[in-house]
């Protein structure tokens, strides 16, 4: 018997949540963050190291995994656990956001969506249904309906129209996925910084039914203070016994600030990406390691990180190797940053099961206001 999707709520405080996803892949502890692997691969890591540092998930896109290899070839070559070599359980998003935001000459109708690849300028379509077949022939565990999401700032009336598109598509979407005892579907909830939007979109998710629900359209450039706006009303729309997803999230105080609303899944390229540009996240806020300050310190960037960039290699070394373009300052930054990110995410899972979230918080705020450690 095919074990099944589950999702068990193993501890609150306040509206944070802890718990525990269980998928015939692994199991998934919230709150989660997972790192994106857009093209079958974490950029600069070895899967075992993602794994390494606590990740229990990735996110797969399947707008970049369509245009290349292509959905069919990755079938055909045994799915994309096996073709990227990362046995655990991946969410693929349904590539509604992206071929919005990186494919050139798109065409809406109520269909779906015809666009021109970024890559070579092929001509695709993708509709709910053929986004439901690609994120079967990848083999993904968590599906995504595929949804629209309007850029912001737009009017009211272009919000609602585009949400109830959006759950027209869902209502698609549940229909082709069909019955896949141990894969989820996840509903995505739209209609932008409008709650009675908000609101409409929940109820017609509900009544739909869904194994989990995202909130979608936000980290859009509406700003942290109006996404904590939506999520302190939105979370309370959702079903208490299913995972929340906020999708595209964040930055540290983002995603702290987003579990604190109640979400228990998030996902961004923001730690594999500004480790390939020499940002670095820590305890103490973020550090540049370009700057010269850093040039002839023998400590670690974090003393108390357990990755091998703070183990092994003092802060001039990652200094010299980012300066000098070397593939293993990307390497070393970028599985810093996810094992901070990981960090921290273990660190809101147990605050919360002692229901010290509060105190937890208020020592985040605190440590990144002292600000990094005094130059050499
Ligand atoms: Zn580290």
């Amino acid at each position: 018997m095919v074990k099944k999707f589950q999702f068990e709520l193993l501890a609150t405080d306040g509206a944070a949540r802890h718990g525990l996803i269980s998928t015939p892949r692994g199991d998934i502890r919230t709150p989660a963050f997972m790192p994106v692997g857009t093209a079958a691969t974490v950029k600069a890591m070895m899967p075992e190291s993602v794994r390494d540092t606590g990740a229990d998930i990735l996110l797969g896109n399947t707008y970049h995994l369509m245009l290349r290899p292509g959905a069919e070839r990755i079938d055909r070559l045994g799915g994309l656990h096996r073709f990227m070599n990362w046995a655990r359980p991946i969410l693929t998003d349904s590539g509604g956001f992206q071929v919005m935001s990186l494919a050139g000459l798109r065409k809406l109708t109520e269909a779906g969506v015809t666009f021109k690849s970024h890559i070579d300028g092929s001509k695709h379509e993708l509709t709910p249904e053929r986004s439901m077949e690609i994120q079967r022939l990848l083999g993904s565990n968590i599906v995504m309906c595929f949804d629209e999401c309007p850029a912001l700032p737009a009017s009211d009336e272009a919000v609602a129209e585009s949400m109830r598109l959006s759950m027209r598509w869902a209502a698609r979407s549940k229909e082709a996925f069909g019955d896949r005892p141990g894969h989820a579907l996840f509903g995505i909830m739209q209609g932008g910084v409008t709650p009675e939007l908000r609101e409409e979109s929940a109820a017609a998710l509900r009544d739909i039914g869904f194994d989990g629900y995202a909130i979608g359209g936000l980290a859009v450039g509406e700003g942290q203070e109006a996404m904590f706006g939506v999520l302190d009303y939105a979370c309370g729309f959702l079903p208490e016994d299913r995972p929340r997803y906020l999708m595209g999230v964040g930055k540290p105080d983002d995603i702290v600030g987003a579990v604190k609303r109640g979400v228990d899944m998030m996902d961004c390229v923001l730690p594999s990406r500004s480790g390939r540009t020499g940002q670095v996240f820590t305890r103490r806020g973020v550090v540049n390691i370009k700057n010269a300050r850093h040039s002839e310190d023998p400590r670690p960037l974090d003393e108390q990180c357990r990755c091998p960039a703070c183990r092994n290699y003092s802060r001039a070394y990652l200094h010299h190797v980012f300066r000098a373009q070397e593939m293993i300052s990307g390497m070393l930054l970028t599985w810093h940053n996810l094992q901070y990110y990981q960090d921290l995410m273990a660190g809101m899972r147990d605050a919360i099961a002692e229901k010290q979230f509060a105190a937890w918080e208020a020592a985040f705020h605190q440590t990144r206001v002292e600000g990094d450690i005094e130059p050499i």
